[in-house]
């Protein structure tokens, strides 16, 4: 049986990658299971697959996840510390799907047990990418991709040689504002951000979606994951969402991945890794869909695109506080403190000062200096955030 955990179970990737560990519940053995602040799911969940242990990362909720699991014998454990520990628990395939910077630190914790990771938190490769390949390296574990984007390009590259690949492409729905004016755009709300045309998600990275902030996030990943430069990863808006990307190589030939919208492919992808085995996902109907529509992003309703290339060609820390202002000024949308383009204008802000005030581009790579640059750009990009909720 393989042992595996699941770092954010009760989130939308966890709980897609639930339910294919469900289907074939004899295979696994479930270590630990994760959550925040849906105890009563993680518990439920918890009880169900016989894992070993649950944790909420909420240390105020253990209380109530204690009572949740009963007399299950599962064991309950909550914050910071108890994920680490939970990180530390040998397994041989674990899912880290926490969403934003707190999952990077639980991530490196378990590479140092030479495990393989699911990626689904694209923030730790944005935030710390060198950081983290490296830990990779250095313990003999394995990152594979699970955004399906870089799941699919990593499915595109099998049995090539990386030196050949001219350009790789990472498509984008466009969101449900593909088509909004400026001014509209100016206007938008958080129900109708939140409307996603095609994925199904959890609510942050639908409203990333949504404003490009979550393509930008996929173009440093790219970066990171795969080493190629920034001039040879392109962004395509492609509405229907099924071509996931394309990599093209040196003699003109560009392989693309297809499928539906289905988190499972990508995730059973990277669970049956190196096979392919059945996966619960429907099958594309080419000839019942007819056309595929492709279109170039626009820089200028979308500025997150033309930020991430910038975070690129700055390096070192500008990932950390381009991620961590990126979070700030989601919450606060969330909050419906400030307006939907509000969100790029405080990240850019935050960057220029950063960048100005402290070099980001030199900065040494540590888990410290990733920790101080992403509290320091949080609290600017909240104090911005407070100006222009006032304004
Ligand atoms: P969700 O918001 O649905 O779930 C997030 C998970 O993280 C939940 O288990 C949540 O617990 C937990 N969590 C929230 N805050 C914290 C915290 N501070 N510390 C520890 N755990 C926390 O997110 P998604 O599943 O949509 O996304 C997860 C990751 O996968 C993100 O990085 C996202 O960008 C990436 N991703 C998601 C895709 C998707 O289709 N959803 C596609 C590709 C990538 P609780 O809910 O109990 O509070």
């Amino acid at each position: 049986m393989r042992k595996i955990s699941i770092f954010g179970a009760t989130g939308s990737i966890g709980q897609s990658t639930i339910d294919l560990i469900r289907r074939d519940r004899e295979a696994y053995d479930v270590v630990a299971l994760t959550g925040g602040a849906n105890v009563a799911l993680l518990a439920r969940d918890a009880i169900e697959l016989g894992a070993d242990i649950a944790v909420t990362a909420h240390e105020e909720k253990l209380g109530a996840l204690r009572d949740a699991l009963g007399g299950s014998g599962v064991k309950a454990a909550a914050g910071a510390h108890a994920l680490l520990e939970a990180a530390q628990m040998p397994a041989d395939w674990i899912m880290s799907a926490i969403v934003g910077a707190a999952g990077l630190a639980p991530g490196l914790q378990a590479l140092k047990q030479g495990t393989t990771l699911a990626l689904a938190n694209k923030e730790s490769l944005v935030t710390a990418g060198p950081l983290l390949m490296s830990e990779a390296q250095s313990h003999g574990a394995r990152i594979l991709p699970v955004d399906s984007e870089h799941s699919a390009v990593f499915q595109a590259l099998v049995g090539e040689e990386r030196a050949e690949v001219e350009r790789v492409i990472i498509t984008a729905s466009g969101g449900p504002f593909r088509t909004w004016t400026h001014e509209q755009l100016e206007g938008a709300t958080l129900a109708q951000a939140l409307k996603h045309p095609s994925w199904d998600m959890g609510a942050r990275i639908t409203i990333d979606s949504a404003s490009m902030f979550n393509k930008a996030l996929e173009l440093i990943e790219t970066h990171e994951y795969f080493g190629f430069s920034p001039d040879q990863i392109e962004v395509l808006v492609h509405p229907g969402s099924t071509v996931h990307a394309l990599v093209g190589f040196r003699d003109g030939a560009l392989m693309a991945h297809l499928g539906v919208p289905d988190m499972r492919h990508a995730i059973g992808y990277a669970l049956h890794w190196p096979e392919r085995r059945d996966l619960p996902v429907d099958r594309l109907d080419l000839a019942k869909l007819g056309t595929l529509h492709f279109e170039a992003p626009d820089p200028d309703r979308f500025p997150a695109l033309r930020l991430a290339r910038e975070v690129m060609e700055i390096g070192g820390l500008a990932g950390a506080v381009f991620n961590a202002a990126k979070e700030a000024a989601l919450d606060a949308f969330m909050a419906e403190e400030i307006g939907f383009l509000d969100m790029a204008r405080i990240v850019e802000a935050v960057m220029t000062e950063m960048s100005s005030d402290q070099g980001l581009g030199n900065a040494a790579l540590t888990i410290d200096t990733v920790g101080l640059a992403d509290t320091e750009a949080r609290a600017r990009a909240r104090a911005h955030a407070a100006r222009l909720s006032r304004a």
